[in-house]
């Protein structure tokens, strides 16, 4: 039974220093295979733990790479969406220039329309210098137009920004002009004007009005059928309103003499003139010089004896006039 025991034992010897004796330990064979298992246990144990804390801290990671990845995704879809607002906004802006500019090609044509119609019809005035812009045909690329590259957006940009300068620069330029147009409009609107109102001469001095007075050849009461303005002969003679004359003509009493018809059933008469520069049927504007101030007719000197006829009736002038 000992020996069977002592079988199962391993005898270990140490040696240490050379004059320290061999020591000897014995243990018993289990002990022996039990040790190394335990290290190797150890040793593993330590390697799952090092592996598991190292798996955790590339989870981490992993987590902290994603929620970067989201915020920077985040940002990219932010400046995308901007980017797509700007450039639909770019878009927009650049449609509304092309109006805009429509609109101001519309407004210069008006302006232009206005102009003739004041040429023909009005005094005599420099042309329009709207109907003289020109239009560059070539910035009409707008309308359906949709931009794919950023090249494309940013050459859209500079024309819309190009497009606004222009229609401001237009802008200016309608802002200068139009104050004369509207004057030149006033001046149409008074020459065309049927209703007698221009006071018919230079000299604003009346030596006769209207009504009863005692006939200055006779010497007896007499009805004065209008006024008498003491002038300067060959002084201008001026149409009181718009119209056509029917009568350039003369007799003894009247001397050389006009008759305006205007358009309102008024007559203008002008006598005792020294000269007549407008003939029958002949259109004229209000202010025009029609006539030369004279003393021709049964005058005492020179003046203009200025009628109104309204119907067939002879009408104070003063009242029309300015
Ligand atoms: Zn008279």
């Amino acid at each position: 039974m000992r020996s069977a025991s002592l079988a199962h034992r391993t005898t270990l010897l140490v040696l240490r220093e050379a004059h320290q004796p061999v020591k000897q330990i014995q243990v018993s064979k289990p002990f022996v295979i039990a040790v190394p298992i335990i290290a190797l246990l150890s040793i593993s144990g330590l390697i799952v733990s090092l592996q598991m804390q190292s798996e955790n801290t590339i989870s981490r990671l992993e987590d902290t790479i994603k929620t970067q990845n989201i915020k920077f995704e985040a940002i990219v879809t932010d400046k995308n969406e901007a980017i797509e607002r700007l450039q639909s906004q770019v878009i927009t802006l650049s449609g509304q220039s092309k109006e805009l500019m429509n609109r101001m090609e519309r407004v210069s044509e008006l302006e232009a329309e206005l102009q003739s119609f004041i040429d023909k019809y009005g005094s005599s005035g420099d042309p329009g210098k709207l109907s003289s812009l020109s239009w560059d045909e070539t910035l009409g690329k707008g309308g359906e137009y949709i931009a794919v590259y950023d090249q494309e957006i940013e050459d859209l940009a500079q024309e819309t920004s190009d497009d606004f300068l222009e229609i401001s620069a237009m802008l200016d330029e309608i802002e200068r002009i139009v104050p004369t147009t509207l004057q030149k409009a006033k001046q149409t609107q008074y020459s065309i004007s049927g209703t007698p109102s221009e006071w018919p001469t230079l000299s604003t001095r009346l030596t006769s009005n209207f009504g009863y007075r005692t006939d200055p050849f006779t010497g007896k009461a007499a009805f004065h059928a209008g006024i008498d303005i003491s002038g300067q002969v060959g002084d201008p003679i001026y149409a009181a309103a718009a119209g056509k004359v029917i009568s350039a003509e003369s007799n003894r009493s009247r001397g050389k003499y006009i008759i305006i018809q205007h358009p309102n059933g008024l007559q203008s008469w002008y006598m005792h003139l020294s000269e007549m520069n407008v003939s029958e049927g002949d259109t004229v504007k209000k202010g025009q010089t029609i006539a030369k101030l004279g003393n021709t007719g049964r005058s005492t000197g020179p003046h203009l004896h200025f009628e109104i006829m309204k119907g067939n009736k002879k009408v104070n002038p003063l009242p029309y006039l300015q």
